[in-house]
């Protein structure tokens, strides 16, 4: 080997130390990804057990043999439990205590008892069986971002495969009692995977928190904060481009005298006459139907393979639902109506904009002709 046993264990220990420090950093940035901490957490542990075992290789002794063990297997277990707190955003708590206390059960009483063999032995082999739970928790969560998941999971479980290795080797030795650190080619070749895992873990976990943090941001700029519906910005996005056909219907809905509400009843009842229509606006939606908040009181719904019957029974439905809702708010009940127009795209395929001020006409002349009521654009005159 070009590099001894521990010149490469202690440059494990400083990039497993500079990875923890990029983790810890990229949580200081985002706190609410906590598994970020709990990770960072776990390769801490890790770095302290390189160094620990680094001097368990110069003097071997019990304590630190027993100190060496117990990190790496909590390290490890911890690791698990960032992995299951990333796929699902629960505690990692209940898998720590878990992967903790079976393997400190299992291989600290051998290492106690001098058997330091074995117990490195059983430590290899938990510590293989913590690495591909953590693998298959990635594994578990790949839909989210298939390419870098299955990397990471497949990475894990190399680094399982070498500590399976590690184990083997020792149980074909048979040494239940050693007096040293075990040194042997499975030790050396799993430290080389674990350099070179490590890093592409690193790296690939970043760019998955990357993905998460940007659809994050993408969702929060698309979302209406209050009702929770699309914005006007994403329905644009997502209708804007596309011309529209004779079988698309765009609906406009602009609530009833909604001035007065907030002036009667203050801006909190108000606020709460919108979430109650967004709620009736979205109900019984088909999948490719889409509903968005425009703005102020102003709501849309854009209907795929629809005919005129239908679009018209469709926000016929939402205006009657609505009418008979009675809002609960702060400053006692109230009711409010809405009154709305749509219009269709044609065969050519019609500008979106052009069918959404069509579809505005129609309510204008929805709220001349009395308010509470639905206009189709070819009848609004
Ligand atoms: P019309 O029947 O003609 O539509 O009358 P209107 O009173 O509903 O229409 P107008 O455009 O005069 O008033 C809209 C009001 O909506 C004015 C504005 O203060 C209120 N508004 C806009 N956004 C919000 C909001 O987020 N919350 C609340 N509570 N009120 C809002
Ligand atoms: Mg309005
Ligand atoms: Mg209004």
């Amino acid at each position: 080997m070009l590099l001894d046993y521990n010149s490469l264990l202690l440059a494990v220990g400083f990039s497993a130390a500079c990875l923890s420090l990029t983790l810890f950093g990229t949580w200081l940035t985002a706190r609410s990804d906590r598994f970020l901490l709990t990770w960072a957490t776990s390769v801490l542990v890790v770095v302290a057990e390189v160094f620990v075992y680094n001097a368990y290789i110069d003097a071997p002794g019990t304590a630190l043999g027993i100190l060496a063990l117990a990190l790496l297997l909590f390290g490890f277990s911890v690791m698990l439990g960032a992995a299951h707190q990333f796929r699902t955003g629960r505690s990692p708590l209940p898998r720590i205590t878990l992967g903790t206390a079976i393997s400190f059960a299992l291989a600290l009483p051998p290492m106690a008892l001098g058997y330091d063999g074995l117990g490195f032995m059983i430590e290899n082999f938990l510590a293989a069986l913590l690495l591909f739970g953590t693998a298959h928790e990635y594994w578990k969560g790949r839909e989210e971002a298939p390419a870098q998941l299955v990397g990471v999971a497949l990475l894990y479980s190399l680094t399982a495969v070498s500590f399976v290795l590690c184990a083997a080797v020792l149980a074909w030795d048979r040494k239940l009692i050693l007096g040293h650190a075990p040194s042997n080619w499975a030790e050396d070749l799993s430290l080389v995977i674990v350099i070179a895992s490590m890093t592409g873990i690193g790296a690939l976990s970043l760019a998955l928190n990357q993905g998460r943090l940007a659809r994050h941001h993408k969702h929060e700029a698309e979302t209406d904060v209050l009702t929770g519906l699309l914005n006007r910005r994403a329905l644009f996005d997502l209708h804007g481009k596309t011309p529209v056909s004779a079988f698309t219907a765009v609906v406009v809905f602009d609530l009833d005298g909604f001035k007065a509400i907030n002036d009667q009843f203050g801006h909190a009842a108000g606020d709460e006459v919108l979430k109650v229509f967004a709620q009736v606006l979205s109900a019984d939606l088909r999948p490719s139907d889409s509903v968005a908040r425009m703005g102020g009181e102003e709501f849309a719904m854009v209907l795929r393979r629809t005919l005129p019957e239908t679009a018209e029974a469709t926000a016929e439905r939402v205006r009657a639902a609505f009418a008979a809702r009675i809002v609960e708010t702060e400053t006692g009940p109230l009711r409010c109506t809405v009154s709305a127009g749509f219009a269709f795209g044609n065969s050519d395929g019609m500008s979106f904009d052009k069918v959404l001020s069509a579809a505005d006409k129609a309510l204008y002349a929805a709220k001349r002709g009395g308010r509470n009521r639905v206009l189709d654009f070819r009848r609004a005159g």
